[in-house]
Formats: structure tokens, sequence, C-alpha cells
């Protein structure tokens, strides 16, 4: 199964979600997406390196970066499946449409929504970012190299 996202950094939530997911499926593979429209703080090896530090505990996932349509890289990958996260009602409409968008592109690969603990339910990348810059804590929500990583490009 492949979880794909950009992971600006991966935090808590998406480790949630790839720990259920790991025991539900043979492997998972988290696709960390290259070229989206996002402007990043992270380059695509540096959001690599943190989640591979931070799912080291998992022994059945993996990490790659891709540049291209996520349900290309299912099909290359031989994944049956895309595991997307669902927090509020308010991501289903577009996770809705993106989802029947990749059925119609490749039906044979099946989206697959999982919600996080309730902790994590509120909680994005972008937010994290943002209380992160105003040196608020965060480290209920990241791994403790995450949050060091983010300190330290906060402050370069
Ligand atoms: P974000 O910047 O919102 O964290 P990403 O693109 O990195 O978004 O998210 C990648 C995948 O992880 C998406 O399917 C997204 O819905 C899911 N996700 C993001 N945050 C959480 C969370 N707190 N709990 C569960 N899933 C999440």
């Amino acid at each position: 199964i492949i979880y794909p996202g950009t992971f600006d950094p991966i935090h808590n939530g998406h480790i949630n979600i790839a720990h259920r997911a790991s025991h539900l499926f043979d492997e998972l593979i988290f696709v960390v997406a290259v070229n989206n429209e996002k402007t990043t703080l992270f380059t695509a090896a540096e959001r690599e390196r943190l989640i591979s530090e931070s799912t080291g505990h998992l022994s059945n996932v993996r990490v790659k970066s891709y540049d291209g349509l996520v349900v290309n890289y299912a099909k290359e990958s031989g994944a049956i499946g895309i595991i997307r996260g669902l927090r509020h009602v308010s991501d289903l409409e577009f996770e809705f449409q993106m989802a029947m968008m990749n059925y119609n592109m490749a039906p044979e690969i099946t989206t697959i929504f999982m919600m996080p603990s309730e902790k994590y339910v509120h909680l994005n990348s972008s937010i994290l970012k943002d209380i992160a810059k105003l040196e608020g804590d965060v480290s209920e929500y990241v791994p403790v190299y995450v949050l060091e990583q983010l300190q330290s490009k906060l402050n370069s």
C-alpha cells in the first residue's frame, strides 16, 4: 500500500496512520511528493530522511520520493492501493474528488481512508511549522529527531 503526501515535516498524525496501516498491509511505502504546488520548508531528500528516522521501528515501512502522478507510482510499485488520512469532514470534499479521479485513471488501485487517534485530528504540518516558528512547544506532535531538525532549520 502507498501513503502519499508532502510530509513537510512528518508528524505524529502521519505516524499514527502508518503504524495502523503497517499492521493491516504487507508493506507500506511513504511517497514523498517532490514537485507539487506547495512551497516546502524541507527538501524532498530531507523529508525522506525525517520519515525514515521516524518510522525505523516499523519493519515493513519504506520511503520513496516521486514527482509524477500518484496512481502511476502505485502501478509501477505493484501497490494495491493508496492510503489517505481523513481528519475532518472538510477533508472529504477534496479527498473524494481525488479518489474518484484516481479510480478513473486506475480502477485497479483502491483508495483507503483512515482516521488518526483523536489526539492528532487537529494536527497538520502547516500549523506545526507556524507554532514552531513562533517558538511554541510542538514536542508532543513530532518525534524528537523531527523536533531537532525543525528547530535547526528554523534557526538557520
Ligand atoms: P499535511 O500538511 O496536512 O500534514 P500532507 O500532504 O503531508 O498534509 O498529508 C499526507 C497525508 O497524511 C494526507 O492523506 C493527509 O490527509 C494525511 N494527514 C495529514 N495530517 C494528518 C493527521 N493529523 N492525521 C492523520 N492523517 C493526516
